[in-house]
């Protein structure tokens, strides 16, 4: 019978899965590197608020996702977000910017990103700090931790980390490379917070622009105050990814300042670099993974196109899996 379950990854897929895993009856516990679960929805807690690095907002499309969003909406932890949208263009130098209003519903986590990932956590025993950085498997599994503890007894792993992060772990585990060709499925971006007013035009601004993919300002988002997010695209991110923080704001407040209009006093806060973020455009999206001999599943938000959606649905997925194989071991017994 498995029982003693083991997620790596306390993002929304690790806590989706935990959540699902706890309620059918598993004992699980949870690991991850960072200090508060969250991952990729994340939001850095300042003396102005809370600044949003990560995912900026959530949308919802599947009926599975419609109805956790509606319980954490219900729970006061995720809130719709009312924002503006609006087009940021540069092309060749020569900017617009202009409303683009749509019917989108978008949400956020309240007061801050990672508050849904935590409401699923909440009554889970998760174990932080604890960057895990090798696996070993003798009819159940060990996990070492790099400050040298080590976790034991698990009866199955669910592998829940970016891709890379993913592959490295198995290949330090001597595990097979079950990643391969997907590792680089997520591209990386910077991130940079300025305080600043909100420009008229908008306060989610999408961007057709050399350098920029979003930017959004907080004072509608619960928590946060009068902040700019930029995200800069992967391409100018990748280029410049060792550049120092001052670079990225002088960046981030030129652009505020000139294309935005915004006059003024604009304050750097943080730049954040994010290696794995988001999608490529146009990948394939590969599904979970899995070595189901030694109960072992691996899959994330990029298993199926990434988004904060795809990251709770492969959550869901994961614990499916592992639900059905012990299904299947007991129908077969
Ligand atoms: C800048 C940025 C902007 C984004 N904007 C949006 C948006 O507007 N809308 C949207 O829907 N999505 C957006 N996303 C994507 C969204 O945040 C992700 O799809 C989602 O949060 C991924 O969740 P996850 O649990 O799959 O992965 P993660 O959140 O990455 O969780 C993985 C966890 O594993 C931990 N970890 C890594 N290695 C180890 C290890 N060896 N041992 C233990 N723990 C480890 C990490 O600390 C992390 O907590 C954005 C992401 C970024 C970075």
């Amino acid at each position: 019978m498995m029982k003693n379950i083991a997620v790596i990854g306390a993002g929304l897929t690790g806590a989706a899965a935990a959540a699902k895993l706890v309620q059918q009856g598993y004992q699980v516990t949870v690991f991850d590197k960072g200090r508060v679960a969250g991952g990729r929805m994340s939001s850095k807690k300042t003396e102005h608020g809370y600044l949003d690095m990560g995912a900026q907002y959530f949308t919802a499309r599947s009926d599975l996702f419609k109805q956790q969003v509606q319980l954490w909406l219900e729970a006061g932890c995720a809130d719709i977000w009312a924002c503006r949208t609006a087009l940021l263009c540069n092309d060749e130098g020569v900017t617009s910017l202009v409303s683009s209003a749509d019917a989108q519903l978008r949400f956020i986590g309240v007061p801050s990103m990672q508050s849904p990932v935590k409401s699923l956590l909440q009554a889970i025993p998760i174990v932080t700090e604890c960057r895990i950085d090798r696996l070993s498997y003798q009819r159940q599994w060990t996990l070492y931790c790099a400050n040298n503890q080590s976790y034991s007894n698990f009866d199955a792993v669910l592998i829940t980390l970016p891709p890379v992060q993913a592959q490295q772990l198995l290949s330090q585990s001597q595990l097979p490379d079950l990643i391969a060709t997907n590792s680089q499925l997520l591209e990386p971006c910077w991130a940079v917070a300025v305080q600043a007013e909100a420009c008229s035009m908008g306060d989610a601004i999408f961007c057709q622009h050399p350098k920029l993919r979003f930017i959004s300002h907080q004072q509608h988002k619960q928590g946060r105050t009068s902040c700019y997010i930029l995200h800069f695209n992967a391409s100018y991110s990748a280029e410049h990814l060792q550049a120092r923080p001052e670079f990225w704001f002088e960046q981030a407040i030129t652009i505020v300042r000139d294309e935005l209009n915004i006059q003024h006093s604009i304050e750097p806060l943080v730049a954040h670099r994010w290696l794995y973020a988001s999608q490529r455009d146009q990948a394939i999206a590969p599904g979970i993974m899995a070595l189901p001999e030694q109960k072992l599943w691996i899959g994330g938000d990029w298993s199926f196109g990434g988004r904060v959606e795809n990251a709770y649905l492969a959550g869901l997925n994961l614990a499916q899996a592992l639900v059905e194989t012990q299904h299947l071991a007991g129908e077969l017994s």
